[in-house]
């Protein structure tokens, strides 16, 4: 039988995207990153098939001898990693924690306060996603442009006022960490309770570059695994707070969740063991890439937003991209470049411009693990601006951007498993 041309398109389309996104694109998405071949690895296991409904040990189905000890493993090395005692991975997603954590501390019907939508909140956080899906209403704190934050003296009063039952932090556009502890204090002084949701930050907060608001306060946190922490795509819940941990737990499943995606546990572990090892280094280095490439774009001619403020203490940067034509022009440039960016809102745009914004939004995290340094940056900083700004032909400067990708082809920040344990008898195609 010879091949059926569908399944001859499949093929091609998923090689297609693979040669192009991993190998001949700079990719600067603030919510992505890539795995590492180790991780890669123990994710494409048998585990991708099975059910382990329940808690290890607990479960209602047979044959998760294995997947429950990997399961505790990810607690293990999570909590280890976050400081923190109790972990629940069993979320699927950032949107699937931010669900569980949101039903467990209001009803229907009931308030809760959340950071500015065109400051960066997620959808997941609005009437438009999650929160409006629960039949949550939300109000949202007050943003102050000019330390690029929520305003904290309003905030408080707004608390004090609407007395919520609870306030969530976090964003996605996340230059700044958020107030946690004064808003902690005011939530807790009328009732209400603080999520924090770390998505975008994780591999941060594990690299000890970035608060962790449990420690500051928060009651619980909401993360994906796979932005700055460059693991599987998922999600994980954290708290110190035993009672809440266990709430949480009762309702990811059977209210959220049914298969967990265990083939997420062994990939998330390894993730988890590279950054014990490499974090601090990885993460250090995303902020240095971050701070550089702010630098050089606005040498190179762009307004970089936050530069009173030293642009970010993040992997994210803001460009204000109105005098070239506008978030969605600039975005598809670069993409005909092999630049992968996405428009963003700014905090002055009306939320219906969400279709062509005045911003773009970068990150450094995943160029970062693939390598790159300050002065690479700063030569990404030259290739955008030759076609925002000089209007070069895109396919002239996608040349340029092949070429340079070459020199970063390999995930740093992780054990080389040929060469760090020799003698060892594991090798990658052993977990396959
Ligand atoms: C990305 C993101 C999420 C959602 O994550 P998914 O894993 O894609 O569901 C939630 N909150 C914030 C702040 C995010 O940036």
């Amino acid at each position: 039988m010879s091949i059926p041309p569908e399944l001859a398109k499949v093929i091609e389309l998923t090689k297609n995207h693979n040669r192009w996104r991993r190998f001949e694109c700079i990719n600067l998405i603030a919510s992505e990153n890539t795995m590492s071949p180790l991780a890669e690895a123990a994710y494409f296991t048998d585990m991708m098939h099975r059910y382990a409904e329940g808690k290890p040990g607990k479960r209602y189905y047979q044959g998760n001898i294995y997947t429950d000890e990997v399961e505790l493993l990810v607690m293990e090395l999570m909590s280890k990693l976050l400081k923190v005692k109790y972990i629940e991975p069993r979320a699927i997603s950032g949107t699937v924690a931010n669900a569980v954590v949101f039903r467990v501390l209001a009803n229907p019907g009931d308030k809760a306060l959340i950071a500015p939508v065109q400051a960066g909140a997620h959808v997941s956080h609005t009437k438009f996603g999650t929160l409006g899906a629960l039949g949550i209403e939300h109000i949202e704190l007050p943003f102050d442009l000019d330390s690029w934050n929520i305003d904290v003296d309003k905030a408080v009063k707004m608390i004090e006022e609407v007395r919520p039952k609870f306030v969530t932090l976090g964003a996605s556009v996340y230059l700044f960490p958020h107030p946690t502890k004064e808003i902690s204090n005011a939530a807790h002084a009328v009732g209400a309770r603080v999520v924090h949701d770390v998505a975008h930050v994780l591999g941060l907060i594990a690299g000890n570059r970035w608060p962790n608001p449990i420690h500051q306060g928060a009651d619980v946190a909401t993360s994906s695994t796979h932005k700055t922490f460059p693991g599987p795509q998922g999600g994980v819940i954290f708290t110190d707070d035993e009672e809440m941990y266990k709430q949480v737990s009762k309702y990811v499943f059977p209210w959220f969740v049914s298969n967990h995606h265990l083939h997420r546990l062994p990939a998330t572990a390894v993730t988890a063991i590279e950054m014990i090892y490499f974090g601090e280094e990885y993460a250090d280095q995303i902020i240095r890439n971050s701070k550089a490439f702010a630098e050089a774009l606005a040498e190179e001619g762009f307004k970089v937003l936050a530069e009173h403020l030293g642009y970010t203490k993040s992997h994210t940067i803001v460009v204000d991209v109105r005098q070239h034509g506008g978030g969605a022009k600039v975005a598809k440039a670069l993409e005909d470049a092999n630049i992968i960016v996405n428009k963003n809102l700014l905090p002055w745009d009306p939320p219906e411009a969400v279709r062509d914004p005045s911003g773009i939004r970068l990150g450094t995290q995943e160029m970062t693990r693939f390598g790159m340094r300050e002065d690479d940056f700063r030569y990404l900083a030259r290739l955008i601006r030759e076609v925002v700004i000089d209007g070069k032909d895109p396919r002239e400067i996608k040349k340029k951007v092949v070429e340079f990708r070459k020199n970063f082809l390999e995930v740093k920040y992780t054990f080389d498993i040929i060469k760090d344990f020799e003698g060892s008898p594991i090798k990658i195609p052993m977990l396959l």
